[in-house]
């Protein structure tokens, strides 16, 4: 088995849409990136690759090339997953936590865990999530910043 820890952030802005976990949250507010800026699925694309051993999410899919710039996260963490599969590794289980003030994370959990297993074409059963804030300090607590951290376990097909 290996496991690997992938973490991401993202800046909140006033306006737009929210993309979490793949799960649109109209909330009035958005992250701000480069690709679409899903901090979850970010997270969780590194913790994958980074347990099989293979090139992070910059490097799979670099920031400076026009391609990426609005790209689809669920596809990234598709072509990622595929990567692992072909690399002879197998999802056991994935655990993450975000960090965000605003929404809550409790009304949307399955809503979001549903469409990260749709993606990884795993059982729900397989990931977890849990939702904190930053207890109004630090630039989580104002609502500045979004933060996600996963860790995958993996195990040879
Ligand atoms: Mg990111």
């Amino acid at each position: 088995m290996r496991i690997g820890i992938g973490y991401d952030s993202h800046r909140i802005e006033p306006g737009g849409t929210m993309l979490l976990g793949g799960v649109a949250i109209e909330h009035g507010r958005h992250f701000v990136g480069h690709s679409d800026a899903d901090v979850l699925l970010h997270a969780i694309t590194d913790a994958l690759l980074s347990a099989a051993g293979l090139p992070d999410i910059g490097q799979l899919f670099p920031n400076d090339m026009p391609e990426n710039r609005g790209r689809d996260s669920a596809e990234m963490l598709s072509l990622a997953m595929a990567n692992v599969r072909q690399s002879g590794w197998d999802l056991v289980n994935l655990d993450c936590v975000v960090l965000l003030e605003h929404p809550k994370i409790s009304p949307i959990k399955s809503q979001v865990l549903a469409r990260i297993a749709a993606v990884l074409e795993v059982p729900e059963s397989l990931v977890n999530l849990k939702g904190k804030t930053g207890e109004g300090v630090g630039e989580v607590g104002r609502g500045e910043l979004a933060v996600a951290h996963c860790v995958a376990l993996l195990t040879r097909v």
